[in-house]
């Protein structure tokens, strides 16, 4: 290890469930919340099902409603800050479009989410062990849509783009050759690098806000670092994705293009759950290659990485349906 304070994680692989309250819209209309927790039981939750009964599901942390973004980064941190002892770590936001994925991610700017507060901290740490060790950092935006890589700091992102492909490195690492990699210095420099992403992203869409829930966003931070009293050099990623909304789509409900990027989506959703569900039992197969999201973060994946995955749920009970499947999936991994 780079650096002799071990963190104690229980086991590699952590899920933590959030809830958000409900919206001024859901309380307007009569929606009630389904979600019942006890404060003081800190792992626990039980969801009212539309027939009355009551179903259980434990995590390794649930947050409800009032549970602020410091909240969630205090839980969160210790994971995050695994990357400067050279572990990669994964970080994923999975749930329904409207369930605060990306309000846990990238936050708003009065509340900053984990991806701010997770480079703050890296840049906070990095400045504390600097009498020993040496850190370059180094940020990549991209975007997985209908199985294709999409970089977002390229300039120009509105010109037909060199397809990105994944390639095998002599190590057995998985590599994006050609992805943009920004230096960063500051925090400052990272948010300007995440707004070119942003603007990038929209690009070629007419409604922004639709897309974004129909492609995984990731947000690759590279860390470098070097022991300069025993010499010793680690290269290590921390990925923070924003997954595509996992509801689904009825068939009736939607066109040809519509239908073919949910079965991309169910597609990558249900690779990303079977590869953490391998992981968590242990078994000797793990089917990394069934999606471009799942090959991307194989080297990230597994071993001695770290994974966090958050499950953002709706209290509503108009979305009871998928609340479920959220949870199913989630107890699935954990
Ligand atoms: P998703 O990315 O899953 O589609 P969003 O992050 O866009 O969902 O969240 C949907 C809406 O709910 C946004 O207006 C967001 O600000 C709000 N929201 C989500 N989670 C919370 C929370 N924990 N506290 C307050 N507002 C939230
Ligand atoms: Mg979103």
């Amino acid at each position: 290890r780079l650096y002799n304070e071990v963190i104690e994680l229980k086991g590699n692989i952590r899920v933590f469930c959030r809830c958000r309250p409900l919206s001024q819209e859901e309380l307007s209309s009569g929606s009630s919340s389904v979600v019942e927790f006890d404060p003081a039981q800190e792992s626990e939750l039980r969801i009212i099902c539309s027939d009355s009964s009551k179903k259980q599901f434990k995590f390794d942390h649930f947050f409800g409603p009032q549970d602020s973004q410091e909240a969630v980064f205090a839980k969160t941190s210790p994971v995050v800050t695994s990357v400067l002892d050279g572990f990669n770590v994964c970080i994923f936001a999975y749930g329904q479009t409207g369930t605060g994925k990306t309000f846990t991610m990238q936050g708003t700017h009065e509340n900053r989410g984990v991806n701010y507060r997770t480079l703050e901290e890296v840049f906070r740490m990095t400045n504390e062990r600097s009498t020993t060790l040496r850190y370059e950092l180094f940020v990549s935006m991209l975007e997985v849509y209908n199985e294709k890589i999409r970089d977002l700091l390229v300039e120009n992102s509105d010109q037909p783009q060199k397809k990105l492909e994944i390639k095998q490195t002599a190590e057995g690492t998985q590599e994006v050759p050609g992805l943009v990699e920004a230096r960063v210095y500051s925090t400052d420099e990272v948010w300007a690098q995440l707004n070119v992403g942003s603007q990038n992203r929209a690009v070629g869409s007419t409604n922004a806000n639709e897309l974004s829930s129909r492609s995984h966003s990731l947000l690759r931070v590279t860390v470098r670092g070097e022991n300069f009293v025993n010499g010793q050099k680690t290269k290590s990623y921390l990925w923070l994705v924003d997954l595509a909304g996992s509801e689904r789509v009825g068939r009736t409900e939607v066109d040809g293009e519509r239908l073919k990027e949910s079965q991309f989506i169910n597609k990558s959703l249900s690779a990303l759950g079977d590869v953490i569900h391998a992981l968590a039992s242990k078994t000797s197969h793990i089917p990394y290659r069934n999606s471009k999201l799942t090959h991307l973060l194989q080297s990230s994946l597994g071993g001695d990485c770290k994974t966090l995955m958050f499950v953002q749920i709706s209290p509503s009970s108009a979305d009871v349906g998928e609340t479920l499947c959220s949870l199913n999936f989630a107890s699935r991994v954990r």
